[in-house]
Protein backbone atom coordinates (compact mmCIF):
# COMPACT_ATOMS: atom_id res chain seq x y z
CA UNK A 1 0.00 0.00 0.00
CA UNK A 2 1.46 3.50 -0.46
CA UNK A 3 1.11 6.41 1.79
CA UNK A 4 1.35 4.30 4.69
CA UNK A 5 4.25 5.04 7.75
CA UNK A 6 7.35 2.77 7.32
CA UNK A 7 9.75 2.78 10.36
CA UNK A 8 13.34 2.09 9.86
CA UNK A 9 15.96 1.58 12.56
CA UNK A 10 19.14 2.42 10.56
CA UNK A 11 20.02 4.00 7.61
CA UNK A 12 20.14 1.81 4.56
CA UNK A 13 23.60 1.91 3.10
CA UNK A 14 23.40 4.15 -0.13
CA UNK A 15 20.77 5.97 0.58
CA UNK A 16 23.00 9.35 1.46
CA UNK A 17 24.18 9.06 -2.47
CA UNK A 18 20.51 9.72 -3.37
CA UNK A 19 19.11 12.52 -5.02
CA UNK A 20 15.59 13.61 -3.48
CA UNK A 21 14.00 12.01 -6.70
CA UNK A 22 15.69 9.27 -6.87
CA UNK A 23 15.24 8.90 -3.04
CA UNK A 24 11.61 9.37 -3.48
CA UNK A 25 11.72 6.52 -6.09
CA UNK A 26 13.16 3.99 -3.63
CA UNK A 27 10.16 4.65 -0.84
CA UNK A 28 6.06 4.12 -1.40
CA UNK A 29 5.76 6.09 1.63
CA UNK A 30 6.32 8.83 4.28
CA UNK A 31 9.50 6.53 6.04
CA UNK A 32 10.73 7.29 9.57
CA UNK A 33 14.25 6.62 9.93
CA UNK A 34 15.54 5.98 13.51
CA UNK A 35 19.28 6.53 14.09
CA UNK A 36 20.37 5.86 17.52
CA UNK A 37 22.90 8.66 19.22
CA UNK A 38 24.41 8.63 22.55
CA UNK A 39 22.06 11.08 24.57
CA UNK A 40 18.15 11.19 24.35
CA UNK A 41 15.96 12.47 23.52
CA UNK A 42 16.22 12.83 19.63
CA UNK A 43 16.15 15.65 17.56
CA UNK A 44 13.20 15.25 14.94
CA UNK A 45 14.19 16.45 11.31
CA UNK A 46 11.42 16.25 8.90
CA UNK A 47 12.36 16.76 5.16
CA UNK A 48 10.68 16.32 1.53
CA UNK A 49 6.97 17.45 3.53
CA UNK A 50 6.58 18.86 -0.09
CA UNK A 51 8.04 16.61 -2.27
CA UNK A 52 10.05 19.12 -4.64
CA UNK A 53 11.34 20.88 -1.56
CA UNK A 54 14.63 19.41 -1.46
CA UNK A 55 16.87 21.54 0.44
CA UNK A 56 16.09 19.64 3.43
CA UNK A 57 17.34 16.56 2.52
CA UNK A 58 20.48 18.08 1.24
CA UNK A 59 20.76 19.91 4.49
CA UNK A 60 20.60 16.25 6.15
CA UNK A 61 22.82 14.47 3.74
CA UNK A 62 25.64 16.59 4.36
CA UNK A 63 24.96 16.33 7.71
CA UNK A 64 24.88 12.84 7.86
CA UNK A 65 27.56 12.34 5.37
CA UNK A 66 30.12 14.08 7.76
CA UNK A 67 29.52 11.43 11.47
CA UNK A 68 30.59 8.69 8.33
CA UNK A 69 30.04 5.25 10.51
CA UNK A 70 30.11 7.64 13.89
CA UNK A 71 26.80 7.71 16.16
CA UNK A 72 26.00 11.22 16.46
CA UNK A 73 26.05 12.90 19.82
CA UNK A 74 22.32 13.20 20.08
CA UNK A 75 19.81 10.52 18.67
CA UNK A 76 18.38 11.52 15.66
CA UNK A 77 14.57 10.43 13.61
CA UNK A 78 14.21 11.31 10.62
CA UNK A 79 11.08 11.39 8.49
CA UNK A 80 11.25 11.17 4.99
CA UNK A 81 7.73 12.88 4.25
CA UNK A 82 6.52 12.59 0.72
CA UNK A 83 8.36 10.43 -1.40
CA UNK A 84 5.97 9.85 -3.88
CA UNK A 85 5.62 13.26 -4.68
CA UNK A 86 9.66 13.99 -4.42
CA UNK A 87 9.98 11.11 -6.88
CA UNK A 88 8.26 13.33 -9.43
CA UNK A 89 9.78 16.51 -8.16
CA UNK A 90 5.79 17.53 -7.24
CA UNK A 91 4.42 19.20 -3.67
CA UNK A 92 1.92 16.88 -3.57
CA UNK A 93 0.85 14.24 -6.34
CA UNK A 94 -3.25 14.45 -7.17
CA UNK A 95 -4.29 11.63 -5.39
CA UNK A 96 -3.22 13.36 -2.04
CA UNK A 97 -3.45 15.85 0.26
CA UNK A 98 -0.79 18.79 0.69
CA UNK A 99 1.28 16.86 3.25
CA UNK A 100 1.71 19.97 5.76
CA UNK A 101 -1.56 20.37 5.97
CA UNK A 102 -3.14 17.34 7.69
CA UNK A 103 -1.05 17.34 11.35
CA UNK A 104 -3.02 19.36 13.81
CA UNK A 105 -6.60 18.74 14.68
CA UNK A 106 -8.19 19.49 10.63
CA UNK A 107 -11.79 19.83 10.50
CA UNK A 108 -10.85 18.36 7.00
CA UNK A 109 -12.47 15.49 4.26
CA UNK A 110 -7.72 14.08 4.12
CA UNK A 111 -7.78 13.09 7.63
CA UNK A 112 -8.91 9.42 6.19
CA UNK A 113 -5.90 9.39 3.79
CA UNK A 114 -2.90 7.11 4.33
CA UNK A 115 -1.05 10.57 4.73
CA UNK A 116 -3.31 11.62 7.67
CA UNK A 117 -2.71 8.49 9.29
CA UNK A 118 0.81 8.66 8.98
CA UNK A 119 0.98 11.92 10.32
CA UNK A 120 -0.98 11.09 13.43
CA UNK A 121 1.26 8.05 13.82
CA UNK A 122 4.65 10.05 13.64
CA UNK A 123 2.98 12.73 16.28
CA UNK A 124 2.24 10.10 18.46
CA UNK A 125 5.40 8.26 18.65
CA UNK A 126 7.39 11.51 19.07
CA UNK A 127 4.70 12.74 21.92
CA UNK A 128 5.47 9.41 23.36
CA UNK A 129 9.66 9.06 23.35
CA UNK A 130 9.97 12.60 23.73
CA UNK A 131 11.91 15.62 21.83
CA UNK A 132 14.48 17.94 22.02
CA UNK A 133 13.27 20.10 19.36
CA UNK A 134 11.61 19.41 15.84
CA UNK A 135 12.81 21.09 12.61
CA UNK A 136 10.72 21.05 9.39
CA UNK A 137 12.72 22.09 6.59
CA UNK A 138 10.77 23.85 3.18
CA UNK A 139 11.59 25.81 0.50
CA UNK A 140 9.86 28.54 -0.85
CA UNK A 141 8.52 29.30 -4.55
CA UNK A 142 9.44 32.68 -4.59
CA UNK A 143 12.23 35.08 -3.55
CA UNK A 144 12.27 35.27 0.51
CA UNK A 145 14.90 35.86 2.88
CA UNK A 146 15.73 32.95 5.14
CA UNK A 147 12.96 33.11 7.95
CA UNK A 148 11.36 30.41 10.31
CA UNK A 149 8.06 29.67 11.31
CA UNK A 150 6.61 28.86 14.53
CA UNK A 151 3.86 27.82 16.32
CA UNK A 152 4.49 29.29 19.75
CA UNK A 153 6.42 32.32 21.44
CA UNK A 154 8.08 30.38 24.14
CA UNK A 155 11.82 31.19 24.90
CA UNK A 156 13.23 27.64 23.88
CA UNK A 157 11.04 27.90 20.16
CA UNK A 158 12.73 31.56 19.65
CA UNK A 159 16.15 30.40 20.62
CA UNK A 160 15.85 27.65 17.98
CA UNK A 161 14.45 30.10 15.54
CA UNK A 162 17.16 32.31 16.32
CA UNK A 163 20.06 29.75 15.56
CA UNK A 164 18.45 29.84 11.97
CA UNK A 165 17.26 33.33 11.05
CA UNK A 166 16.72 36.41 13.04
CA UNK A 167 13.01 36.56 11.19
CA UNK A 168 10.36 34.25 12.73
CA UNK A 169 6.52 34.29 11.61
CA UNK A 170 4.16 33.36 14.33
CA UNK A 171 1.78 31.03 12.62
CA UNK A 172 -1.17 31.60 15.01
CA UNK A 173 -4.46 30.56 12.87
CA UNK A 174 -5.05 26.83 12.55
CA UNK A 175 -3.59 25.20 9.82
CA UNK A 176 -2.57 21.63 10.23
CA UNK A 177 1.39 22.39 9.80
CA UNK A 178 3.77 19.79 11.13
CA UNK A 179 4.97 22.57 13.68
CA UNK A 180 1.64 22.90 15.46
CA UNK A 181 1.59 19.63 15.67
CA UNK A 182 4.76 19.27 17.59
CA UNK A 183 4.70 22.62 19.53
CA UNK A 184 2.47 20.76 21.89
CA UNK A 185 5.56 18.81 23.32
CA UNK A 186 8.47 20.34 22.30
CA UNK A 187 10.14 23.42 20.10
CA UNK A 188 9.38 23.36 17.09
CA UNK A 189 9.98 25.37 13.79
CA UNK A 190 9.52 25.44 9.89
CA UNK A 191 12.84 26.54 8.46
CA UNK A 192 11.92 28.18 5.17
CA UNK A 193 15.08 28.02 3.36
CA UNK A 194 15.07 29.69 0.12
CA UNK A 195 14.57 28.54 -3.00
CA UNK A 196 14.90 25.11 -3.72
CA UNK A 197 18.93 25.06 -4.97
CA UNK A 198 19.73 27.57 -2.46
CA UNK A 199 23.52 26.10 -1.77
CA UNK A 200 23.82 28.95 0.88
CA UNK A 201 20.68 27.88 2.66
CA UNK A 202 21.49 24.15 2.83
CA UNK A 203 24.73 24.83 4.74
CA UNK A 204 22.98 27.08 7.20
CA UNK A 205 20.25 24.67 7.96
CA UNK A 206 22.96 22.31 8.16
CA UNK A 207 25.05 24.13 10.42
CA UNK A 208 21.33 24.28 12.99
CA UNK A 209 21.49 20.63 12.64
CA UNK A 210 24.67 20.01 13.89
CA UNK A 211 24.32 22.52 16.68
CA UNK A 212 21.07 20.97 17.74
CA UNK A 213 22.97 17.59 17.71
CA UNK A 214 25.88 18.45 19.76
CA UNK A 215 24.41 20.60 22.62
CA UNK A 216 23.54 19.26 26.08
CA UNK A 217 20.60 22.10 26.57
CA UNK A 218 19.11 24.38 24.62
CA UNK A 219 20.37 27.00 27.58
CA UNK A 220 23.25 26.53 26.16
CA UNK A 221 22.97 28.07 22.73
CA UNK A 222 24.87 30.90 21.66
CA UNK A 223 22.99 33.21 18.96
CA UNK A 224 25.28 35.09 16.93
CA UNK A 225 23.32 38.07 16.70
CA UNK A 226 22.34 39.90 20.36
CA UNK A 227 19.25 41.89 18.18
CA UNK A 228 16.92 38.78 18.79
CA UNK A 229 14.48 37.33 16.26
CA UNK A 230 12.26 40.06 14.12
CA UNK A 231 8.46 38.70 14.68
CA UNK A 232 5.95 38.74 11.95
CA UNK A 233 2.23 37.47 11.75
CA UNK A 234 0.10 37.02 8.62
CA UNK A 235 -2.92 39.42 8.77
CA UNK A 236 -4.37 37.73 5.35
CA UNK A 237 -3.30 35.52 2.13
CA UNK A 238 -3.93 37.17 -1.06
CA UNK A 239 -5.41 34.96 -4.32
CA UNK A 240 -6.10 36.09 -7.79
CA UNK A 241 -10.03 36.09 -7.55
CA UNK A 242 -11.19 32.75 -9.44
CA UNK A 243 -12.08 33.23 -13.34
CA UNK A 244 -9.26 36.02 -13.32
CA UNK A 245 -6.37 35.63 -15.54
CA UNK A 246 -3.00 36.79 -14.14
CA UNK A 247 0.26 37.29 -15.86
CA UNK A 248 3.39 39.19 -14.50
CA UNK A 249 4.60 42.38 -16.79
CA UNK A 250 7.19 41.26 -19.06
CA UNK A 251 5.75 38.39 -19.68
CA UNK A 252 4.76 37.41 -23.01
CA UNK A 253 0.99 36.69 -22.17
CA UNK A 254 1.10 39.47 -20.14
CA UNK A 255 -1.31 42.32 -22.51
CA UNK A 256 -4.31 39.79 -22.38
CA UNK A 257 -4.29 38.59 -19.00
CA UNK A 258 -6.95 40.57 -16.45
CA UNK A 259 -5.02 41.60 -14.19
CA UNK A 260 -1.15 42.61 -14.52
CA UNK A 261 1.07 42.14 -11.41
CA UNK A 262 4.64 43.76 -10.63
CA UNK A 263 6.67 40.89 -10.69
CA UNK A 264 9.66 43.00 -9.20
CA UNK A 265 7.78 42.93 -5.56
CA UNK A 266 9.07 39.14 -5.74
CA UNK A 267 12.42 40.35 -4.47
CA UNK A 268 11.04 42.42 -1.39
CA UNK A 269 9.16 39.85 0.59
CA UNK A 270 9.74 40.97 4.41
CA UNK A 271 10.44 44.21 3.65
CA UNK A 272 7.89 47.40 4.34
CA UNK A 273 6.42 49.14 1.25
CA UNK A 274 4.74 52.18 1.16
CA UNK A 275 1.54 53.26 0.86
CA UNK A 276 0.67 54.19 -2.54
CA UNK A 277 3.27 51.97 -4.32
CA UNK A 278 1.39 49.95 -7.58
CA UNK A 279 0.78 46.57 -7.17
CA UNK A 280 -0.75 45.47 -10.66
CA UNK A 281 -3.31 47.19 -13.26
CA UNK A 282 -6.49 46.04 -14.52
CA UNK A 283 -7.58 45.42 -18.38
CA UNK A 284 -10.65 46.95 -17.86
CA UNK A 285 -11.29 50.19 -15.55
CA UNK A 286 -14.56 48.52 -14.27
CA UNK A 287 -15.08 45.10 -12.10
CA UNK A 288 -15.39 42.02 -13.92
CA UNK A 289 -18.68 40.27 -15.04
CA UNK A 290 -19.16 38.96 -11.76
CA UNK A 291 -18.71 42.21 -9.94
CA UNK A 292 -15.82 40.64 -7.62
CA UNK A 293 -12.53 42.60 -6.78
CA UNK A 294 -9.30 40.98 -9.03
CA UNK A 295 -7.66 39.81 -5.75
CA UNK A 296 -9.23 37.94 -2.71
CA UNK A 297 -8.26 38.56 0.79
CA UNK A 298 -8.27 36.06 3.28
CA UNK A 299 -7.55 37.39 6.95
CA UNK A 300 -7.52 35.08 10.14
CA UNK A 301 -11.66 34.84 10.55
CA UNK A 302 -12.33 35.07 6.64
CA UNK A 303 -12.60 37.30 3.85
CA UNK A 304 -11.54 40.64 4.52
CA UNK A 305 -12.34 43.62 2.15
CA UNK A 306 -10.61 44.47 -1.34
CA UNK A 307 -10.57 48.32 -0.49
CA UNK A 308 -8.75 47.91 3.28
CA UNK A 309 -5.73 47.09 1.33
CA UNK A 310 -5.91 48.83 -1.98
CA UNK A 311 -7.23 51.71 -3.82
CA UNK A 312 -8.06 51.34 -7.97
CA UNK A 313 -7.03 53.97 -9.57
CA UNK A 314 -8.32 54.08 -13.10
CA UNK A 315 -7.11 50.81 -13.99
CA UNK A 316 -3.59 50.77 -11.11
CA UNK A 317 -4.57 48.97 -8.14
CA UNK A 318 -1.91 50.24 -5.42
CA UNK A 319 -1.04 49.29 -1.72
CA UNK A 320 -4.25 51.94 0.63
CA UNK A 321 -1.62 51.18 3.61
CA UNK A 322 1.96 50.21 4.64
CA UNK A 323 2.40 46.43 4.07
CA UNK A 324 4.71 44.06 4.40
CA UNK A 325 4.51 40.95 2.17
CA UNK A 326 5.37 37.28 2.46
CA UNK A 327 5.63 34.45 0.26
CA UNK A 328 4.99 36.81 -2.90
CA UNK A 329 5.97 34.60 -5.69
CA UNK A 330 5.79 34.93 -9.45
CA UNK A 331 5.75 30.84 -10.02
CA UNK A 332 2.34 30.67 -11.98
CA UNK A 333 1.43 26.69 -10.65
CA UNK A 334 2.31 28.13 -6.78
CA UNK A 335 0.10 31.54 -7.05
CA UNK A 336 -3.30 28.77 -8.22
CA UNK A 337 -2.23 25.98 -5.84
CA UNK A 338 -1.68 27.96 -2.95
CA UNK A 339 -1.61 31.98 -3.40
CA UNK A 340 0.60 34.78 -4.71
CA UNK A 341 1.35 36.45 -1.41
CA UNK A 342 0.62 36.79 2.65
CA UNK A 343 0.44 40.16 3.93
CA UNK A 344 2.29 40.08 7.44
CA UNK A 345 2.36 42.31 10.44
CA UNK A 346 4.64 43.00 12.87
CA UNK A 347 4.27 41.17 16.55
CA UNK A 348 5.49 44.01 18.91
ZN1 LIG B 1 6.81 23.54 1.90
Amino acid sequence: MTDRLAVLYSLPSGFLDLSAEALGASLSGPTLIEIRGRREPPLFVSVLVHGDEVGGWDAVRSVLRTLGEAAPRRSLRLLIGNPRAAAHALRHLDDQPDFNRVWHGAASAALDHPLAVAAREVTRRMACDGCFAAIDIHNNSGVNPLHVCVARLDWYTLRVASLFSPVAVHVDHPESIQTAAFAEFCPAVTLEAGQAGDRAAVVRAAKLLRTLLEIDSLDAVEVDDGSGVALFRTLARVEISRNRSFAFIGESASKCADIRIRSELEARNFERIEQGTPFAWLAQETAGEDGLPPLSITGRQGELDFDGFFDVDGKTVRLSRDTTFSMFTTNHESIRQDCLCHFMEPIE
